[in-house]
């Protein structure tokens, strides 16, 4: 599990916080933004912590 601080994209609802997260890893650059941004966390990410 590698956990960094969170990042989301401005085209999305969510934000990412495990560099395995394939959703977030996909984020074109100029979409990625630092922070939560006040989102949900990805599913995807929840799924990582376990
Ligand atoms: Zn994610």
């Amino acid at each position: 599990m590698a956990k960094k601080s969170p990042w989301h994209s401005v085209k999305r609802d969510v934000y990412h916080d495990d560099t395995d997260c394939n959703v977030g890893n996909n984020i074109e650059s100029e979409n990625i933004r630092q922070g939560t941004g006040g989102k949900r966390k990805c599913v995807e990410c929840k799924r990582l912590d376990k």
